[in-house]
């Protein structure tokens, strides 16, 4: 393996390759990456058979991670809101005949995006017995960001996000705020692995840096600087507050996350984006 700088700890040497979203959540379909560079799409094509790997992780920073459950963590909610998702899809079929496949239908009838519910805790799923620990997942999201990073910005010049995440007591990562959405992208977009900007809420445009957006089907996360998210999403950055060793304390909290759709300014952009790909 190529020698580089670890995303997490900085130091130099031989990187191992870290898995984003964790291995076990699978994507063993052929995946195409889009490499963007000053608006133009680069296509990669590249099969993935446990989940897509990038060689950016020191061997102590990323079996650090699997030893403090990060990765298990994230793997059981992504399960959990799946099943959420393919249940309520399921049912949408079943009553109206919309593909269940297609999530982008699931809007309310005031035209709210709908909202599957998260546990913390055992969580209501009963095929599985959830141990969902909201700290655990938030911090292996964070790491997704910053294990991606073209550059040692983020890493270097906010020690915060470090800090929270290699913590194993609650923390902050303020003036930093952390969010999730659940999109069906269709496709895995990455800008190698993340894309960068702001969102400007009066044009819809993505402006200068001040966010960054990793998407990963079904998710979309994003890192801002500052409170307001880039596009409509729940917040995660306080569950940066749940010591990692909290396993039994707090059972059974439930946070709603809007599902995409089709007018989300997200959805927008990843459409307009995916327009704009070479065939
Ligand atoms: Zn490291």
């Amino acid at each position: 393996m190529a020698e580089d700088w670890c995303r997490h700890c900085d130091r130099h040497g031989r990187m191992t390759l870290e898995h984003i979203p964790a291995k076990a959540t699978g994507n063993s379909s052929p995946v195409d990456l889009y490499h963007e560079l000053n608006g133009q799409f680069e296509k990669v094509t590249r099969e993935f058979t446990s989940g897509h790997a990038l060689p950016t992780l020191c061997g102590d920073c990323n079996n650090g991670a699997q030893r403090r459950g990060l990765p298990d963590a994230y793997t059981a909610w992504h399960q959990d809101v799946v099943w959420h998702v393919s249940t309520f899809a399921a049912a949408m079929h079943h009553a109206l005949g919309e593909d269940p496949d297609n999530v982008w239908y699931l809007c309310r009838p005031d035209g709210r995006a709908a909202v599957v519910p998260m546990e913390h805790g055992k969580g209501l799923n009963p095929t599985e017995m959830m141990n969902l620990h909201p700290g655990r997942i938030a911090r292996q999201v964070l790491s997704g960001i910053l294990a991606v990073q073209n550059t040692p910005y983020l890493l270097r010049d906010n020690p915060v996000l470090t800090q929270a995440y290699f913590s194993d007591d609650a923390a902050s990562i303020a003036p930093f705020t952390l969010h999730v959405a659940l999109a069906n992208a269709g496709t895995g977009y990455f800008e190698t692995g993340i894309s960068q900007g702001t969102l400007n809420l009066a044009t819809g445009r993505f402006d200068a840096a001040q966010s960054w957006i990793l998407a990963c089907t079904p998710f979309v996360f994003s890192l801002v600087k500052g409170e307001r998210e880039p596009f409509t999403s729940t917040r995660i950055e306080h569950w940066f507050q749940y010591s990692v060793h909290e396993t039994f304390g707090k059972r059974n909290r439930i946070v709603e996350y809007p599902i995409g759709r089709p007018g989300d300014l997200v959805v927008d952009k990843l459409y307009h984006d995916l327009e704009q790909l070479p065939p």
